[in-house]
């Protein structure tokens, strides 16, 4: 690859890089493509804070445990923190620094006045009842009240993490606050606040991006096979857009594993993971594989949208795919991205494909200050503008300077952030 000598290059992905490192490398490497000052850079691989807080919960049987919840605000030059709370067994201050950090381009991409967050307990959710999970939310609202705010910081669903969590989050702070905030959290249902299409933004995003990309590689959606990776809020409305637009979607997982139809399979009677949690091997399909052969099927786009760090140096030799489209947040480790490069295979960066979630976060946040609710035909017409808008910024810097899609995707947000920060100054 010979790009960088460090040893995690000599031993490629023998264990993937944090999001963190993963994130730093490629602010790097995308520097090299920018005009933008070596300070702003600099200032840049840094978090403004990361708050670490201890969240304890008495459990249903009466004992008490203490888990460890985190806050990363990023850079906020832009405006507000924006990003993610995950519950997950993995989430540490480093993982959240690296996340929080791709928000921050994410929000500069898609051109919205908001800088990059991440948050989480590192907790597993399925070991928790509903009951647990609400007390310990509400405790970590509190735990973070001082840090959150609709002016500050906006958290949001992220794995593990649902409207029902941002709920009770934000029900938490303003009773603490003494009046109904609903601006301080985005994600929530409607009923509260939420925007309709929220739910399912970031599917609708990566299915908007597969769809310009077969396009843009002169191909037609209905000659396309898909195989998409997570049958979440991601996968399983990314996969179900694009059969309603014509694809072929032919493989679609869960944690247990995948079914496979090389005529296609009928995504709408698949259950997602919030209608029926891990159903995907219980449906009637010719053939089952394993997570890891459905990454290296022989279709047109692969979708991966469950976790991080799944296409490494070890399997992006064996990739198929013509196109991939990163639905989840960091599927494609540093190293993998540059095999990917080398033979050819375009990548659409997750900060561009998975955004529609964070877009219409952005539309929820000015209907809950504007106290008043915008139907879902024109939450989806905005978002289709937005991604579309995005999709031609990162698309003019591909086609005038040859640059991957991520570079591209890099070096639109790069650019607005430098801008930002060159006409504001550095302080004091
Ligand atoms: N967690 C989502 C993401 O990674 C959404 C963040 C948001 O809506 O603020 O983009």
């Amino acid at each position: 690859m010979g790009m960088t000598s460090s040893a995690t290059e000599t031993e490629p992905d023998a264990e993937p890089d944090s999001a963190l490192v993963t994130a730093r490398r490629q602010l790097e490497r995308a520097a090299t493509h920018v005009d933008v000052e070596p300070g702003v850079i600099e200032r840049l691989k840094h978090p403004t804070r990361v708050q670490q807080v201890s969240v304890p919960l008495e459990r249903d049987d009466g004992s008490v445990e203490v888990f460890t919840g985190y806050r990363a605000q990023h850079d906020d030059v832009r405006g507000p923190y924006k990003g993610g709370l995950r519950y997950h067994p993995e989430v540490s201050a480093e993982e959240c620094t690296g996340l929080s950090m791709w928000m921050t381009w994410k929000c500069a991409v898609m051109d919205l006045p908001f800088g990059g967050g991440k948050g989480g307990i590192a907790v597993d959710p399925k070991a928790l009842t509903g009951e647990e999970t609400e007390r310990l939310t509400r405790r970590f609202a509190e735990e973070l009240r001082d840090v959150v705010g609709p002016t500050t910081d906006v958290p949001a669903p992220d794995m593990g993490t649902d409207a029902q969590t941002m709920a009770w989050f934000m029900d938490a702070y303003s009773m603490q606050q003494g009046e109904t905030i609903p601006g301080v959290v985005t994600g929530k249902p409607p009923v509260i606040g939420g925007s309709y299409g929220r739910e399912e933004a970031p599917g609708r995003s990566a299915a908007i991006a597969a769809r310009e990309a077969v396009r843009y590689h002169d191909r037609e959606l209905a000659e396309t096979t898909v195989a998409v990776q997570g049958f979440g809020s991601v996968g399983a409305n990314a996969a179900r857009l694009l059969e309603d637009w014509g694809a072929t979607v032919v493989a679609v997982s869960d944690i247990n594993g995948a079914i496979y139809d090389p005529d296609g399979l009928e995504t709408h009677a698949i259950p997602t993971h919030d209608e029926e949690p891990e159903a995907v091997l219980e449906q009637a399909a010719p053939e089952t594989l394993s997570n890891g052969e459905l990454l290296t099927l022989d279709v047109d786009v692969l979708l991966p949208a469950a976790v991080g760090n799944v296409i490494t140096a070890n399997n992006a030799d064996d990739i198929r795919a013509d196109i991939v489209v990163e639905g989840a947040n960091g599927p494609t480790t540093f190293a993998a991205d540059a095999i990917l490069e080398e033979r050819e295979i375009p990548v659409i960066p997750d900060i561009l494909a998975n955004a529609g979630g964070v877009t219409v976060s952005y539309f929820e946040w000015l209907q809950d200050i504007n106290r008043r609710q915008w139907s879902l035909e024109r939450v989806n017409e905005e978002l289709e503008e937005h991604v579309l808008e995005a999709w031609h910024d990162v698309r003019a810097e591909v086609d005038d300077r040859g640059l991957t899609w991520r570079d591209a995707a890099y070096v639109v947000a790069l650019s607005r952030i430098a801008e930002a920060k060159a006409t504001r100054g550095l302080w004091p």
